[in-house]
């Protein structure tokens, strides 16, 4: 059986529905947690189920080099290997073969894409067909187009191309697609250009799918530029079709999507930053790396109803974090789930009073009250791989207080890859990096891909020559 949604009702653009699939029924706007490698990290399917969450996300590319497609089929398909037995649904691969691809003009042809493997560095192929193929295997409830994401920003000229490439390649998709309990969905690009936008969402609607997506986000452009790319990305959806906004789960972003239309959101932003020692609350973002909360005994977050803020004090979870036991990840990851859950949650029920623009404005409010000062942090970096010994930063941030600009912090004598990567990540996330790599930075092996990787971060953080910003330099060995 395909999937069926259902529009129950409006509230301005605001859309209040339900999905039907073979693994259940979940209303609408929902946050879909993601499960990288068919596990959504440090948390069982039993606690993602009292998180209330609707659908999980795995990752096809990552599966298709590990285990491999056929050790999944094998076991008799994602639900029954990961045992979840609620709606999946597959990416499409292409977000990570995008940034994996060496040369961007000579790799990524209209036939499909050549990169190189984060693992080991084997040179691969991916192709639309190919891509649905896996996802045909992995069995997932809901799978998505191969789309070409391209950065931002790109020009005119080759963003027309790569739409219509991406049409293509949604075509070809649709063809080899033979699993008949699986749905599929289209995918929308068009960057910034809003007829390009248009163009690209008519036409994928004239192929025709069981949902639709918009894609090309959340990929290094400001928040308004993002806000009108969805705008335009829905302009020409079917109402009667869910629409799936991918990479995107902050909150106030949650909040902007809805506004413009959105059904579906996904992020690894709340397993990642639990990892990192962050938990969501209604105040905004807090850091139990902070000795601040040693002796506090209340709970994360008072508005909130899950496992941890049940039974835990921050006091513990400040002390689980501090000594590094995985239990303090796992308490934040089913924390920041729910909270993203109950967000969607509220969310239902100020549609359903019609007060949803109040809901909005209010949740906003308190969010960004206390956590404003966060925002100001630093946002952009410069990575430059030069010396072998050090990883150096600089920040030339003039809003940051306790690094004055142009002052170095240095890193020095980084022994091991584990301890080099583990740098990196810190400083990114403290400086409130949306990680687009996170999620394999864990696995590289390989010397020049660890490089590429880096050039990519590099591109992304220093296009913006806008910035009151200016670069950090970090230097890797
Ligand atoms: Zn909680």
């Amino acid at each position: 059986m395909k999937i069926k949604y259902e529009l129950i009702k409006k509230d301005g653009n605001a859309r209040l529905g339900k999905l039907k699939t073979n693994h259940g029924t979940f209303d609408t706007p929902m946050f879909m947690p993601v499960g990288t490698r068919a596990s959504v990290k440090g948390v069982t399917p039993e606690m993602l189920k009292n998180t209330n969450s609707g659908i999980i996300l795995a990752n096809t590319y990552h599966l298709w080099l590990r285990p491999g497609e056929d050790i999944v089929k094998l076991n008799g398909g994602l639900h029954k290997f990961m045992n979840y037995n609620g709606p999946i649904l597959t990416d499409s691969g292409g977000f990570q073969v995008f940034s994996l691809a060496k040369n961007k003009e000579k790799d990524i042809t209209d036939e499909g894409v050549h990169f190189k493997s984060h693992i080991d560095g084997t040179e691969l192929f991916l192709t639309p067909e190919k891509s649905i193929e896996i996802q045909n295997k992995l069995d997932s409830d809901i799978a998505m187009s191969f789309d070409e994401c391209p950065p931002y920003p790109v020009s005119r000229e080759y963003m027309e191309k790569s739409i219509n490439r991406t049409i293509e390649w949604a075509k070809r998709g649709k063809k080899v697609h033979n699993n008949e309990n699986q749905s599929l969905f289209g995918i929308v690009q068009g960057g910034e250009f809003q007829d390009l936008r248009y163009e690209s969402c008519k036409k994928t609607v004239e192929i025709g799918f069981d949902g639709y997506s918009i894609g090309g986000t959340s990929v290094g452009e400001d928040k308004p530029t993002m806000y009108k790319m969805i705008e335009d990305g829905v302009k020409y959806l079917p109402e009667n079709k869910v629409r799936y906004l991918m990479g995107v789960g902050d909150p106030i972003d949650i909040l902007e999507g809805v506004e413009r239309g959105i059904d579906i959101f996904d992020c690894v932003l709340p397993t990642r930053l639990a990892r990192h020692g962050v938990a969501f609350t209604r105040g905004g973002k807090i850091n139990f790396n902070n000795a601040k909360y040693k002796e506090d005994l209340s709970c994360i977050d008072e508005d909130c109803d899950c496992y941890a803020c049940k039974n835990y004090t921050k006091s513990y979870i400040r002390h689980l974090i501090n000594v590094e036991e995985m239990l303090g990840a796992t308490l934040l990851s089913i924390h920041n789930i729910r909270f993203l859950i109950k967000l969607t949650e509220e969310i239902r029920v100020a549609i359903k009073n019609d007060n949803f623009k109040e809901y909005k404005e209010d949740f906003i409010k308190k969010y960004t009250g206390i956590n404003h000062s966060m925002k100001l942090k630093s946002k952009y970096f410069n990575l430059i791989k030069e010396n072998k010994k050090t990883i150096e930063a600089r920040l030339l941030d003039e809003k940051r207080k306790d690094i004055k600009v142009g002052d170095k912090i240095e890193f020095t004598c980084v022994e091991t890859q584990e301890k080099l990567v583990k740098e990196v990540k810190d400083l990114i996330i403290k400086n409130n990096f949306e990680e687009l790599f996170d999620d394999y930075i864990d696995d590289i092996t390989c010397n020049e891909i660890k490089e590429e990787l880096l050039n990519v971060i590099n591109e992304i953080y220093n296009k913006d020559k806008q910035n009151k910003y200016k670069v950090v330099g970090i230097k890797l060995g």
